[in-house]
């Protein structure tokens, strides 16, 4: 038997075991080719057959209308932080942005570099601990844009209310949320994730824009950076990450069997729950920073009473076989990542060793 252990590990992250023993089963002879996927021209029928599955695989479980354009892309959600301003925001317009943790500040630093920024809103005075209410985000009524991070991985927050943009053009950094729960996407005219959370391995980036935005494309881009270019080649202008986009196709038809996204949602609720109930039953030992109505179901930030405790927190949670639950190097404690592919079995065997834990340690 091979041994798997229970990966909380924040990204990458943990994928299906019967998608993995999907790959392991074609990885020698592809439906017959006699080649593995990453053997097989981008422009090959059996390639093709793949890439238009995952893209329609992600319209049908997002529920999205015509009007959104599905891409994929490489460089990583982080490329998205530059491309994003590259592609939307033109001279002489500003683009508003809300603060809530590392990621958002990435972002912001890159849309610094090539043009205006308008702070929106920022959590940043708390240390993060909570996202702004939607009433609270303040943005210009021209911007070019509204960006938000849905999910913030590092801090442990979650958006579950977004504000309504108007006419500002709302752009969404999904990467750790993305088909997690419903959402309604008919407010977002943007949505991109790094496939590394929710979605497969680390190495493509999914974009999903509407038609009317990709008309507001800045003009003489290079072509690679041009959004257009993708949606005009059903992102094959040039190679893209053929295995990546395999394996995520495999995800979505696992999402699928899970019953879509209300079926998933379900699973992560009563997971996620598991968790905050001990932070809520024992505060003293498990505190949780982040405050209540913003608290992530993808990650869940805490600290126990001593860093010394937390250190041997980690350390023993690894020799019982729970991986990855050290918290970001720059906050430090415990930090539990349910991303959708994490079993409730999982969340039930790590919950039980948490509060042996606290009971041995009390
Ligand atoms: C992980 C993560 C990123 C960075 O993704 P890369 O693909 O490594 O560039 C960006 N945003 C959020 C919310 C993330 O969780």
């Amino acid at each position: 038997m091979t041994k798997r252990i229970y990966n909380f590990n924040p990204g990458p992250s943990t994928l299906p075991l019967s998608v993995l023993k999907i790959v392991q089963q074609e990885l020698l002879d592809f439906k017959g080719t006699g080649m593995s996927i990453m053997e097989i021209s981008h422009r090959s029928a059996e390639y093709d057959e793949v890439h238009n599955a995952a893209i329609s695989l992600i319209r049908e479980l997002m529920g999205l209308d015509d009007s959104f354009k599905v891409l994929f892309v490489g460089g990583g959600a982080s490329t998205q932080f530059a491309y994003i301003p590259m592609n939307f925001l033109p001279e002489g317009r500003t683009a508003a942005y809300v603060d809530t943790g590392t990621w958002s500040s990435k972002a912001i630093k890159e849309a610094e570099n090539l043009g205006s920024v308008h702070l929106a809103a920022s959590s940043r005075a708390s240390g993060y601990t909570y996202v702004p209410k939607p009433e609270d985000i303040d943005f210009p009524e021209d911007a070019a844009y509204l960006h938000l991070t849905s999910n913030n991985t590092i801090k442990g927050t979650q958006f579950h209310h977004f504000p309504d943009p108007g006419d500002v053009p709302l752009i969404c950094d999904m990467s750790s949320d993305i088909l997690s729960h419903q959402v309604d996407f008919s407010k977002f005219s943007m949505i991109y994730a790094g496939a590394q959370k929710n979605l497969g391995p680390s190495g493509v980036t999914v974009l999903i824009i509407r038609e009317s935005m990709l008309e507001k494309c800045a003009a003489g881009l290079p072509t690679m950076i041009d959004y257009r270019t993708h949606a005009s080649k059903n992102s094959l202008f040039n190679t893209p990450p053929s295995l990546t986009i395999y394996i995520v196709k495999l995800v979505l038809e696992w999402l699928k069997a899970q019953g879509g996204v209300p079926g998933i949602e379900a699973v992560n609720r009563q997971k996620k729950d598991l968790i905050y109930n001990l932070i809520d039953a024992y505060p003293d030992f498990f505190r949780g920073p982040v405050e209540k109505d913003s608290r992530s179901w993808m990650n869940i930030a805490l600290r126990l009473p001593t860093e010394e405790l937390e250190a041997r927190f980690v350390a023993e949670a690894k020799a019982a076989g729970f991986v990855g639950l050290k918290g970001h190097r720059s906050v430090g404690g415990v930090r539990v990542s349910l991303y959708n592919a994490m079993t409730l079995e999982g969340a039930e065997k790590v919950a039980d060793f948490m509060d042996t834990f606290r009971k041995a340690n009390s």
